[in-house]
């Protein structure tokens, strides 16, 4: 299903997406060399639901999981990508962390990751990787307009990604977005431009541009839900909800 979101909801969107990016601004902020990735998810927990807001994790139980989620935010440090589930691991110095939430406030889903490096030490290999992704994720929001096909933004996307020199996953992209965190149209985060849905404004996306090192390979933890990198080299994982508008795209999860 597509979802074209009503004007009159855009307000809920705002708020929903100005949350998320709150939390995750909080959480980047507080995370240093020995925090562990529970508090992570505690910090989250108490801040979403101070603000009145619904976890779209806790009770999420997809196919492909095992079971509900059962936490408030995905943590997936170094190797790990995608859905890392929060445990009992204590940051260390040069750990990459990829962060990525979704809360739904008034009716209204947002979802947006970042990446950051704990600590001092700033491998060259981790800084480069993580602005490969917030280059492609500013390429695709810029492709972004009415009249775009998904395709051009997933081209615009892999573009980056590809210059930059890592291999594409093309299992998890992004999506539309808006009631429920995961609708259509699916965004890959590679593609060929003049194909696929045409956008129109109220339609919300999450694109969320990642990488792997080495490898386009994904190997899933014994949790159930952590997707690691194959090779077990470093990963990023950049995301925002944007909303198209009459003339382009508004960024909703900016901090
Ligand atoms: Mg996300
Ligand atoms: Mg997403």
């Amino acid at each position: 299903m597509i979802e074209i979101l009503h004007p009159n909801r855009l307000p809920r969107a705002r708020e929903a997406g100005a949350l998320v990016a709150g939390v995750l601004q909080t959480l980047r902020s507080r995370s240093a060399v020995g925090t562990n990735l529970l508090e992570i998810d505690q910090w989250a927990k108490e801040i979403i639901l101070e603000a009145g807001a619904l976890s779209c994790y806790v009770d999420y139980e997809p196919s492909f999981g095992r079971g509900p989620f059962g936490h408030y935010i995905c943590t997936s440090v170094n190797d790990a990508v995608l859905h890392g589930l929060p445990h009992d691991y204590a940051l260390a110095d040069g750990d990459l962390v990829s962060l990525d939430l979704a809360v739904s406030l008034g009716g209204v889903a947002a979802d947006s990751a970042l990446s950051f490096i704990v600590g001092d030490s700033r491998a060259p290999e981790s800084v480069a990787m993580i602005a490969a992704t917030e280059r492609a994720l500013a390429a695709g929001i810029a492709a972004a307009r009415p009249g775009a096909r998904v395709g051009d933004l997933s081209h615009a996307i892999g573009s980056v990604l590809s210059e930059a020199g890592y291999p594409i996953n093309t299992e998890f992209g992004g999506h539309g977005i808006g009631s429920t965190m995961h609708q259509d149209p699916h965004v890959s985060n590679t593609g060929r431009p003049g194909r696929g849905f045409k956008l129109r404004p109220g339609l919300l996306l999450a694109l969320e541009p990642w990488v792997m090192a080495d490898t386009a390979e994904l190997v899933t933890d014994a949790d159930g839900w952590t997707l690691r990198s194959a090779t077990g080299c470093l990963t990023a994982h950049s995301e925002h909800t944007i909303a198209i508008t009459d003339d382009g795209a508004e960024i909703l999860t900016l901090a």
